[in-house]
C-alpha cells in the first residue's frame, strides 16, 4: 500500500504546515523525473498482480470466525526469504492497513511472452502456501474482500477494545490494535484523515432490507460509548461504520501494466477506464458490513467514504474560507479526467491553478498538467520529519506522497528514480477472489483486454461523466444482472466526433440517435459477450490468440479463465457477492432481520476455507468442468472487426504478439 517512508510521523497541525512545502516539491521532483524520462521508449511489456489476503482463526468450539491480528510476525518471516535472495525470489510481501492483512505479489513481473499466463495461478498457489506454512492450526489465509463482521463486538483474535475517546481512530467498533502497528504510515493516516475533515469519517452504506429488518433501521450507537458526533452522522436505513479501518481494511485485487513508451501508458490509461465498472461489477464479492446485509455488491464506496478527508467546506457544506476548494469526490474514488483524449473529458475537473501553471510553463502538455494539477489539490496526510527536506533532483517522496493517496480506479505510475522501470498503469478496481484460480482469470483477462486493446487500436472511451455513472450503478446488489451500462459499441473508430456527446446521451437513455451509433446500454453479459455491431470482449480476446503464437498447454489455461469470466457475466455462475448473499439468507440461523450473526460468518468463512484450499467446490460459484467456450460469435461484428484489421495490417504491418 503506498509510499512507506521510515521515520517519526508529524501530527496533523505540523503536516498541514508543511503542506505547500510538499506540494512545491512534490511538483519539481514530477518534473524533473518527467524531463529526464519522458523521452524513454522501447520498455517491453511487464505486468503484474497484487492481491491482498485477510489471516482469518476459527474456533471450532465456539463455532466463530475472528479476524487474527498476526500480520506483523507472518510478515517478517514471510520477508526473510525474500530479503536473502532479492533478485531470485518469487514472491514479494508487503505490509497492509490491517494486522490481518498482508500483500503478496509475484516476486518478479511477467512479460510478454503467451507462457506467462500459465505462470499467474501457480504463483499464487506459492503464495498461499507460503503464508499457510506460516499460520497455526486453525488459522487460514483468506483471499476475502470484506471480513463480514467486521467492527462487530469481538471480531479480532486477541480481542481488542475500541477507544472512542482517544488514539488514531476514535471509532466505536474499530480498535487501533488492528490497524498494522509495524510501519507508522497506517494509524498516522487514520489520524490525519479524521484530524483533517474535523470530525470522523462517516461511511453510511444501504442496508438489505429483509422481511424482519426494522424499519426505519435506526441503531441506539450510545451503547458503543457514542458522544453523538456517531448518532448524527449514521443515515436511517444505512449501516454506519466511523472509521478508515472498514474501507481500507477490504482487499482487492490489482493489475500493473508497463507501456513500452509514455503515450502508450497515456492510452492504455483511457482504455482501461471505461472498463473499471465492468469489472468491479463482474468480480463483486462484498455484500455484508459490520455484521449486516447490504443492499451493495462491492466495497468500492465503503473505502471512498472511509478515507474522505475533505472538510465541510471542501463538501460544500459551508462557504469556502479556511479551504482553496469545493472537491466533488473523495481521494477514493474514480478518476477526473482522460490523458490522452480530449473530447470525453466532460467532467468538471478541480485543479490548482497555479501548479497547472508551472507544469505548463515547464512544457508538460495540457492534459497531463491538469491530471496532475488534480491529484494536487489535496493535502500531504502522512509526512515523517526526516523527509521534510528533500534533494529534488534524487528524490520523489513528496511527490509520490501526493500520487499514493490518490487512491482512485486507475493510475498513472512514473518511472521511480535510478530504476529501469518504465511508464506503468495501474487497474485498480477489482475485488479479490476466493481461489487462486478466479483471480489469475481476472488478471489474464485485464492483461489480454490490453494487449487486444494495443494490438487491434480500439477504441474503448466515452465521456467519463458516463463511467461515473456506470460506477454508481456497478456498486448495487445484483447490478450485474440487473442494470444496463452506457458503452461504446463503435470501438473501429479513432476519435470521436464532435456529436459524439449528444450521441452518447441519446443513445444511453434508448433514444433513436441522430448521428452515427457509437455508445449502447449493454447488460454486462452483452458487454462480455457481444451484441450486434459490437463483437464483446471474448470474442476479441479469442480473436487475438487465434493470430498469436500460442503453445497449447496455456490455450487451455486460457479458455479455463475465459470460461469464468464468461459464465459470471451470463449469470451462469454466480458473483462471490451473489454467493455470499445466498449463503446467508439460506442459512437456517439467518431471522430475515439483515443480522449476519457469528455462526453463519462461521460457516460462512469455513467453507469459504475449504473453497480455496480446493477441498470444496461448489458449482454455483465455480466451473466444476471445464465447458466448451460459451461465447455467442457475433458473424456480422467479427466481420466488421476483420474488415478493419486486414484494412490495418495493410497499414501497420503483421501484427506480431
Ligand atoms: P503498488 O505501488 O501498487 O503497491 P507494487 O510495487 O506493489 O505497486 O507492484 C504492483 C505490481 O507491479 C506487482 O505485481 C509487481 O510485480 C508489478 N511490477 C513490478 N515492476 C513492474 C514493471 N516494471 N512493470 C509492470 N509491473 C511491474
Ligand atoms: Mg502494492
Ligand atoms: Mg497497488
Amino acid at each position: 500500500m503506498g509510499l512507506l517512508s521510515e521515520g517519526s510521523p508529524l501530527t496533523w497541525e505540523e503536516t498541514k504546515a508543511h503542506a505547500d512545502h510538499v506540494r512545491k516539491h512534490g511538483i519539481i521532483q514530477f518534473l524533473n523525473e518527467y524531463k529526464r524520462l519522458r523521452d524513454r521508449k522501447k520498455d517491453v511489456l511487464y505486468w503484474g498482480d497484487e492481491v491482498e489476503y485477510t489471516l482469518v482463526k476459527f474456533d471450532h468450539e465456539k463455532k466463530v470466525a475472528r479476524l487474527c491480528l498476526r500480520a506483523e510476525d507472518v510478515l517478517n518471516e514471510l520477508q526473510k526469504e525474500e530479503k536473502n535472495h532479492p533478485d531470485d525470489h518469487p514472491t514479494t510481501w508487503r505490509p497492509e492497513y490491517a494486522s490481518y492483512m498482508v500483500e503478496g505479489t509475484p516476486g518478479k513481473p511477467y512479460g510478454g511472452l503467451m507462457a506467462h499466463f500459465n505462470l499467474v495461478e501457480a504463483n499464487m498457489r506459492l503464495r498461499r502456501n507460503e503464508l499457510k506454512q506460516l499460520l497455526g492450526k486453525d488459522e487460514h489465509p483468506l483471499a476475502l474482500t470484506a471480513f463480514p463482521r467486521l467492527g462487530c463486538r469481538d471480531f479480532t483474535t486477541p480481542l481488542t477494545t475500541p477507544t472512542p475517546e482517544e488514539g488514531a481512530s476514535r471509532s466505536l467498533f474499530y480498535a487501533d490494535p488492528v490497524i498494522f502497528q509495524g510501519h507508522p504510515r497506517f494509524s498516522t493516516l487514520t489520524r490525519n484523515i479524521r484530524e483533517r475533515r474535523g470530525e470522523k469519517v462517516a461511511i453510511n452504506i444501504p442496508i438489505y432490507k429483509d422481511k424482519n429488518t426494522p424499519s426505519p433501521f435506526i441503531e441506539d450507537l450510545s451503547k458503543y460509548g457514542d458522544n453523538g458526533e456517531s448518532q448524527s452522522a449514521a443515515k436511517p436505513d444505512h449501516i454506519y461504520m466511523d472509521c478508515m479501518g472498514f474501507g481500507m481494511g477490504c482487499s482487492c485485487l490489482q493489475v500493473t501494466f508497463q507501456a513500452c513508451n509514455i503515450d502508450e501508458a497515456r492510452n492504455l490509461y483511457d482504455q482501461l477506464t471505461p472498463l473499471c465498472p465492468v469489472m468491479l461489477s463482474l468480480s463483486a464479492s462484498s455484500p455484508v458490513y459490520r455484521g449486516y446485509l447490504s443492499d451493495l455488491d462491492t466495497r468500492w464506496t465503503v473505502i471512498s467514504q472511509s478515507v474522505d478527508d475533505r472538510t465541510q467546506e471542501e463538501r460544500g457544506l459551508k462557504p469556502l474560507k479556511e479551504n482553496k476548494f469545493v472537491i466533488n469526490k473523495s481521494r477514493y474514488d474514480s478518476i477526473d479526467s482522460y490523458l490522452s483524449c480530449k473530447t470525453h473529458n466532460d467532467i468538471n475537473l478541480i485543479y490548482d491553478e497555479e501548479i497547472l501553471h508551472k507544469l505548463k510553463s515547464e512544457g508538460l502538455d495540457d492534459l497531463l498538467s491538469r491530471h496532475i494539477a488534480h491529484l494536487f489539490i489535496r493535502d500531504p496526510i502522512s509526512l515523517f520529519s526526516e523527509k521534510i527536506d528533500q534533494n529534488d533532483e534524487e528524490d520523489t517522496d513528496h511527490f509520490e506522497n501526493i500520487q499514493s493517496t490518490n487512491w482512485q480506479t486507475m493510475r498513472f505510475k512514473p518511472p521511480p528514480p535510478n530504476s529501469n522501470i518504465g511508464w506503468r498503469v495501474e487497474f485498480r478496481p477489482m475485488e479479490v477472489q476466493l481461489t487462486d484460480f478466479e483471480n489469475a482469470a481476472y488478471t489474464v483477462f485485464l492483461v489480454l483486454m490490453t494487449r487486444v486493446i494495443l494490438t487491434f487500436g480500439l477504441n474503448f472511451i466515452m465521456p467519463l461523466s458516463k463511467v461515473d455513472e456506470n460506477l454508481q450503478k456497478s456498486f448495487k446488489r445484483n447490478a450485474l444482472m440487473d442494470e444496463k451500462f452506457c458503452f461504446r459499441t463503435d470501438i473501429l473508430t479513432d476519435c470521436s466526433p464532435p456529436e459524439a456527446e449528444k450521441c452518447v446521451i441519446e443513445c444511453c437513455e434508448g433514444k433513436t440517435c441522430t448521428s452515427q451509433n457509437q455508445f449502447k446500454a449493454l447488460t454486462i453479459d452483452e458487454i462480455v459477450h457481444g451484441k450486434d455491431d459490437y463483437p464483446g470482449l471474448i470474442p476479441l480476446i479469442n480473436k487475438y490468440i487465434d493470430m498469436v503464437e500460442i503453445d497449447v498447454d496455456t490455450r487451455c489455461t486460457i479458455q479455463q479463465y475465459l470460461n469464468l469470466i464468461s459464465c459470471r457475466a451470463s449469470g451462469k455462475l454466480k458473483t462471490t457477492a451473489t454467493w455470499i448473499r445466498d449463503f446467508v439468507t439460506n442459512h437456517p440461523d439467518y431471522k430475515q432481520d439483515s443480522v449476519v450473526p457469528d455462526s453463519v460468518n462461521y460457516e460462512l468463512l469455513l467453507k469459504c476455507s475449504q473453497i480455496s484450499d480446493g477441498e470444496i467446490t461448489d458449482s454455483t460459484l465455480l466451473p466444476s468442468t471445464v465447458t466448451s467456450r460459451t461465447t455467442d460469435n457475433i458473424p456480422k461484428a467479427m466481420s466488421k472487426v476483420d474488415a478493419y484489421l486486414n484494412n490495418k495490417n495493410a497499414r501497420n504491418g503483421e501484427i506480431t504478439a
